[in-house]
Formats: C-alpha cells, structure tokens, sequence
C-alpha cells in the first residue's frame, strides 16, 4: 500500500488514561514516524476519586491528561461528559461529530465494542459514528478541512484484554512496543491522581504493573517483550488495509 497522505490521527476514548493505557505505545511509535497526534475523552474523570468533588478531580485529570499528551507532543481534547454517564445520544454525537471535523483525522483508535465499562462501549460507538461520517459535509457547522474522509478505525483491547465473556480477545494487529515501554510508563505515570490511589489501596504499584502485565501478554503473542492489540473495523466503506501492520509492523491475518 501507499503511505497515508493524512497523517493526523484520533484516539477517542472515554476517560483521561484510557489512551495512555490501551494504545499509548503506538501513539508513541505514530508521533515518532511523523504523525500528528491528537487525545480525547469523552469525560473528564470526575468518578475516579474517593475524597474529592467533582469539580476539583475533573480539574486535575484533563490537566494529568494534558501533561501526558505533552510527553509526545499530542494535543488532549475533552468532550466535558461525565463518568458513567456518557451515552450515544444526539447531544454527544454532535460533540463528536465536532470534535472529528476539527481533527480530520485520517487514522481512528476507538474503545473495543464491548469492555468492562459500559462508558467504553458507549465511546466506542460514538467513535465509530465520529469516524463514518465527519467528513459529511452537513453532519457538522464546522468547515470541511482538506483530507477529511473515512478513516483508517481500529479497536484497542478491552480492559485486561478479554471481552465481557472473561475470552481474550483475538486482535487483527499487534504492534511491538518494547522499544516504548518505558516513555509509555512516564505517560501513564503523568495521571498521579490514579497512579496514588491504587498505590494507597493495594500497596503496591497496581496502576503501572497492570500496564506492564497486558504489555508483557500482548509481546508474548507476538514474540516480543511488550506489545498492543488491536482489531480493525473493516465494515462497508472503511479502508480495509491494515495500514498500521504495513507502517509499524505486526499483522496477524
Ligand atoms: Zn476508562
């Protein structure tokens, strides 16, 4: 295949460190070949608290975002939903349909269908409907920037790599990340509010040894150390190469 001309991409998730968690080794590897990179959630993680309001945890998780996105250049957006509340809805979509047309982009990571959290599914529709019809020129007030079109879609793991089932999930591409690993873990790191919460509760480092367990099971299906899955969406009008496995290596079918 050809290079992609638009090398702007989107990952869309639900909650500040979804990204960093899920993908954020391939983001590393996609701002290193050159891509721009943009980081949305659709809330701002007012729920991942025990002891503060909303207001002041929101406040701390989209700048603990913001910081992460730095770490690779990234640039974070937040579509100011809210944990557990983000549904697939006309208002919502429009933020995303918004968000998309702003973004152009022409490479899509969304939440896997179906994950632990109903906030990811939801995300992951929204995701999907963002990435089939942003490009439509009355589907937003917002101009039709140069490049827009259906892009490349793929699906992150769902949490701990298995779908509601307790089944792991077969991914389509798996990317070698070990290079990554350990700007990976100073991104997901940069979400201290999390990171300090889990320490306090389990006593040990859960948040980034989670991590370093789902990169160390995904590097073993592709016979490496660390790695990250993901599924393409390859349904009707959706470009049907696997344009990452082509640039970064690491298709599995
Ligand atoms: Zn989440």
């Amino acid at each position: 295949m050809t290079a992609p001309t638009n090398r702007t991409m989107l990952a869309f998730m639900a909650h500040p460190d979804d990204a960093e968690f899920l993908c954020g080794g391939t983001l590393i590897r996609l701002a290193e070949a050159g891509w721009q990179v943009h980081i949305a959630t659709a809330a701002p993680g007012d729920c991942g608290t025990m002891t503060e309001n909303r207001w002041d945890i929101s406040s701390r998780r989209t700048r603990e975002a913001a910081k992460a996105a730095a770490v690779i250049g990234a640039t974070y957006h937040c579509l100011d939903e809210r944990d557990g509340f983000v549904v697939y809805d006309k208002p919502t979509l429009q933020k995303v349909y918004d968000l998309f047309r702003r973004v152009a982009p022409g490479l899509v990571f969304a939440h896997a269908p179906q994950d632990y959290m109903m906030d990811h599914e939801q995300a992951s529709l929204l995701g999907r409907a963002g990435s089939f019809l942003y490009a439509a020129p009355n589907v937003s007030a917002i101009p039709v920037r140069e490049g827009s079109a259906i892009p490349y879609l793929y699906y992150c793991d769902p949490v701990e790599a298995i779908d509601i089932r307790g089944r792991l999930v077969e991914p389509t591409t798996l990317i070698d990340i070990s290079a990554q690993m350990e700007k990976k873990t100073a991104m997901l790191a940069c979400h201290a509010s999390q990171r300090d919460w889990l320490l306090a509760h389990h006593g040990v480092d859960e948040y980034l040894d989670a991590m370093r367990r789902h990169a160390a099971l995904r590097g073993k299906q592709a016979g490496v150390a660390a790695a990250e899955a993901f599924v393409q969406h390859r349904g009707h009008a959706y470009p049907k190469e696997d344009m990452l496995a082509a640039m970064l290596g690491g298709s599995r079918q």
